[in-house]
């Protein structure tokens, strides 16, 4: 079958030898049907992170039609169309059990500790596959993990249809997070340099940053280190500042900083097995995600797509279907 390998830094192939998913008990396997391309991604495809081997079959953000199941998976997922949650956490261990999945240490992480589902076919655990409404585009099920990442840490926020939102960065995620923000009745103010991607998130329900302060609510998604200090200082006394973005830079913040102004620091990891998953997918058809997206490439163009991804306003997605799902 086809799949797309990381066969260097910043090279990839689309082959057509790969083998065949064999399910394990449990699994089911999913003919894949679009897969969208993340900050992580394009991490591996830079080479920024390593791939623990090479070729190494790339992605994480996928949805497809469920086609055959292991022993012990559930027949009547077959035929179903699903997005597959890639973050597949043991279940068992003492943070699984409180319902912190997004720290369990021994979570499989599609695309980065266990193989991609840029591929036609994928083993995916049983549990990880979601099924989702009838009616929406590939490009909103490209967007449907991402989504549920934004949507969780708007979840573990506490943000009230009172606060005054700050949103720092309208990469997929900072407009991801403009999109939800704005469907609970409030207007984000976005900072962001690039002015198609301001412009995006203004087409969300953002209104573009004029420099005011008075932020009950900040949320940082750039992951970009200069650009924290500056968030934090635009915080009310008593302000709730968001961390999504990731970035292993050293803080450039003093406790001072954050005890005489009594700010709560928020870090918000991928999201938690899988309720937010569920409660994600169901807002899918009325929150249309795929308005995040700029570009859609064949699996065949799998290159191009990586290579010009941090550079497109808009996030990039792999279509492996050739038509748009609707
Ligand atoms: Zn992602
Ligand atoms: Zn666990």
């Amino acid at each position: 079958m086809k799949a797309a390998v990381l066969t260097a830094p910043e090279r990839i192939e689309t082959v057509d030898d790969w083998p065949e998913p064999v399910p394990a008990p449990g699994e089911v396997i999913v003919e894949v049907g679009g897969v969208g391309l993340c900050g992580t991604d394009l991490a591996v495809f830079h080479g920024k992170r390593t791939a623990p081997a090479t070729p190494w079959v790339m992605g994480h953000e996928g949805f497809g039609r469920v086609v055959s199941t292991g022993a012990d998976a559930p027949d009547h997922l077959v035929g179903r169309q699903v997005v597959v949650e890639p973050n597949y956490a043991c279940l068992k261990c003492a943070d699984c059990l409180t319902g912190l999945t997004s720290a369990c240490p021994h979570r499989a992480i599609v695309g980065l500790n266990s193989p991609g589902v840029l591929a036609e076919r994928v083993a995916v655990p049983a549990p990880f596959v979601h099924t989702v409404p009838d009616g929406l585009s590939g490009a909103d099920l490209a967007c449907a993990e991402p989504y549920t990442v934004a949507r969780a840490a708007v979840r573990r926020s506490g943000v009230t249809d009172r606060d005054r939102c700050l949103v720092v960065g309208a990469g997929a995620q900072g407009l991801l997070l403009c999109l939800i923000l704005s469907r609970l009745g409030l207007t984000p103010v976005v900072s962001e340099p690039h002015p198609e991607r301001l412009a995006r998130a203004v087409r969300l329900g953002a209104v573009a940053d004029d420099g005011r302060s008075g932020f009950t609510f900040v949320f940082e998604s750039s992951g970009h280190a200069p650009a924290l200090r500056p968030a934090v200082d635009r915080a009310d006394p008593g302000a709730t500042v968001v961390l999504v973005g990731l970035n292993a830079e050293r803080l450039p913040l003093t406790t001072d900083d954050v005890v005489r102004r009594q700010l709560v620091l928020r870090g918000s990891m991928i999201y938690d097995h899988p309720g937010d998953f569920t409660a994600a997918l169901a807002e899918l058809p009325a929150a249309r995600p795929g308005a995040v997206t700029e570009a859609r490439f064949p699996l065949a163009r799998a290159q191009e797509a990586f290579a010009g991804a941090a550079a497109r306003a808009g996030k990039t997605w792999i279509d492996l279907a050739g038509s748009d799902h609707a």
